[in-house]
């Protein structure tokens, strides 16, 4: 396994970040994950605007688009696979220990993870405590993802491979890590970014491919939704057919299936829509 780090590629021994990194230390960064097909990467332009937008709201330097696209090319052109993950790491950097930034350069990591194409629907539980669409890191793609992992080790626990999140005020708003859509008579929608969710990129792609409209939902509406379907860089569109303890037998229902054709195709056609 070859990493980028500290400008260039390393083995996996040697890839090393300080222990005085920030985004060790107080997860003072923002990362990307992106889908790599055949060795190259899906979206990219996107990821990386979307990476920019995160650096700004935490108030980190600006990403230098260039490196991490040379980054992604190597790390990819170094570790072949036909599926894969990369994932773009960029951190406050070495500080010292403390919540106040030092002034050394950010750390920027490209790493390679395994993934595979996964199931048509799955299993997803609600959690039981809100997500907050006002604070000052809703929105961002920041490393402090630790409220994610707790709620999704719960899932598991329950046999789901993803959990939903209320905001605040009890409007449906988005998974550990995915964005949600509910089929309701026919029509796609899905919660606006008013209710805390990330702009997922794989939302906005079947937002614009297949016409979904955002609307603010209120939480219960998971125990009435005709279809739910889950949509994330490594889900793409995944249909839920357990929510909680509701079954949805027929899941892929009619639309989550429409949605799903008209996803692969559009994104098997375009490299970086
Ligand atoms: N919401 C959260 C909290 C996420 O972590 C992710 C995935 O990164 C998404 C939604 C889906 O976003 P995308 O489609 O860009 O992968």
């Amino acid at each position: 396994m070859r990493i980028w780090v500290d400008g260039g590629l390393r083995t996996a021994e040697t890839a090393l970040v300080s222990v005085l990194d920030h985004g060790l230390t107080v997860g003072d960064g923002v990362f990307e994950t992106v889908k790599a097909v055949r060795g190259r990467p899906f979206a990219l332009t996107r990821h990386l605007d979307r990476l920019a937008r995160s650096a700004r709201g935490l108030g980190l330097a600006e990403p230098d688009a260039d490196e991490i696209r040379r980054a992604c090319a190597a790390v990819l052109d170094a570790n072949p696979a036909d599926l894969a993950r990369l994932r773009i790491t960029f951190t406050g950097g070495l500080s010292p220990l403390g919540s106040d930034r030092g002034d050394a350069p950010p750390t920027l990591v490209v790493a390679l993870g395994a993934t595979t194409r996964r199931p048509d629907s799955t299993a997803a539980v609600t959690v039981p405590w809100p997500r907050n669409e006002r604070g000052a890191m809703t929105g961002i793609k920041t490393t402090s993802y630790a409220e994610n992992v707790v709620a999704l080790a719960r899932a598991t626990g329950q046999g789901a491979t993803e959990a939903l999140f209320a905001n605040t005020v009890g409007a449906l708003c988005e998974g550990t890590g995915s964005n949600v859509f509910v089929v309701l008579d026919g029509e796609l929608h899905t919660p606006p970014l008013a209710s805390g969710c990330l702009a997922g990129i794989t939302r906005a792609l079947v937002t614009e491919w297949s016409g979904a409209r955002e609307t603010e939902l209120p939480f219960d509406i998971l125990d009435r939704a005709d279809e739910i379907f889950l949509t994330s860089t490594l889900r793409d569109v995944q249909a839920v057919h357990r929510m909680d303890g509701r079954a949805l037998p027929t899941a892929p229902g009619p639309v989550t299936a429409k949605t799903m054709r008209v996803f692969d195709e559009r994104s098997g056609a375009a490299r970086d829509p």
